[in-house]
């Protein structure tokens, strides 16, 4: 069977068994496989080995379980960045790139080199991107498991050409930073947030294969942003910002929840189907 032919063939097995784009999930998978770029397979004419039929069989049987493409891959694509993944970490969304865009348009209107933290980095994809796209800055990246901080690392390592210009830490919030007390000038964050009785009904790739950590926001998905906008304050310099990922129609929420904690909002940003994603808050007394 060519290339061509076993992802046609893939791509109606998944369709027949409700499974989510069925075609890029077809192609996705062979085209990593045979290492060829996605619109060159109905171009490759020669029949798969065996080897390959097989190792595609096992990634589609897979993806028939609602396994997500890039957990049986084993890595995802974010910015510029191949990250690579664990069980620990959420798969990096392409909504969060627009939290790192609204994080770069901050850093750029302060005059590049700022000192960032990315809280809960997970896989280190907002920490990494920052790193890779502003390298005036100093980033910091903390993370409360230890896994996730192993994943993150090892992503520096294959994605920084100077890796050390991340700092990792293990911290629970605050507690475990206390190094950078008063130094941070852009605090960066994609915390957990749906509301804890919303879990059960997310799709199944997100339900039974992102860390319940990286999602439980509590009873209404908001609890990590009170601990973090409270807690986080003693972290920021004067005239710092904050850029949070929020979850669809939070904005406004969070925006509150960040004056009750004595910050300024400055406004919210729209990822690219026009939901706002990031709101943005400012320490007063620049
Ligand atoms: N965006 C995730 C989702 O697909 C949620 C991530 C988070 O809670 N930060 O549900």
């Amino acid at each position: 069977m060519t290339a061509h032919d076993a992802s046609r063939a893939a791509a109606s097995r998944l369709r027949e068994a409700g499974v989510p784009e069925p075609t890029a999930s077809a192609e996705v998978l062979l085209s990593e496989l045979l290492g060829a770029r996605r619109g060159d397979l109905r171009f490759r004419r020669e029949p798969l080995s065996r080897e390959q039929s097989k190792a595609y069989e096992a990634m589609i049987s897979r993806r028939l379980d609602r396994e997500p493409v890039q957990r049986i891959l084993g890595y995802a694509y974010f910015r510029n960045l191949r990250l690579s993944l664990g069980e620990e970490v959420l798969i990096p969304r392409a909504d969060t790139e627009s939290v790192v865009e609204a994080a770069l348009e901050r850093i750029d209107l302060r005059d590049g080199a700022c000192r960032v933290l990315d809280l809960g980095t997970g896989s280190g994809a907002i920490a990494l991107a920052i790193a890779d796209e502003r390298p005036a800055c100093e980033v910091h990246a903390s993370d409360v498991s230890e896994a996730a901080l192993r994943i993150a690392r090892r992503n520096a390592e294959l994605n920084l050409d100077r890796s050390e210009r991340v700092a990792f830490h293990r911290a629970d919030l605050v507690s475990g930073l206390e190094a950078l007390a008063g130094d941070v000038d852009l605090l960066v964050s994609n915390p957990p947030y749906v509301a804890s009785a919303a879990l059960a009904g997310l799709a199944p790739e997100v339900r039974d294969w992102d860390p319940p950590l990286a999602l439980d926001g509590g009873p209404d998905g908001l609890d990590l942003y009170r601990r973090l906008l409270a807690e986080t304050a003693c972290l920021l310099k004067p005239g710092a910002e904050v850029v949070l990922e929020v979850g669809d129609g939070q904005a406004k929420e969070v925006l509150c929840i960040g004056e009750s904690a004595g910050l300024r909002r400055v406004g919210a940003r729209p990822d690219l189907t026009g939901t706002l994603r990031a709101v943005i808050l400012e320490k007063k007394g620049s």
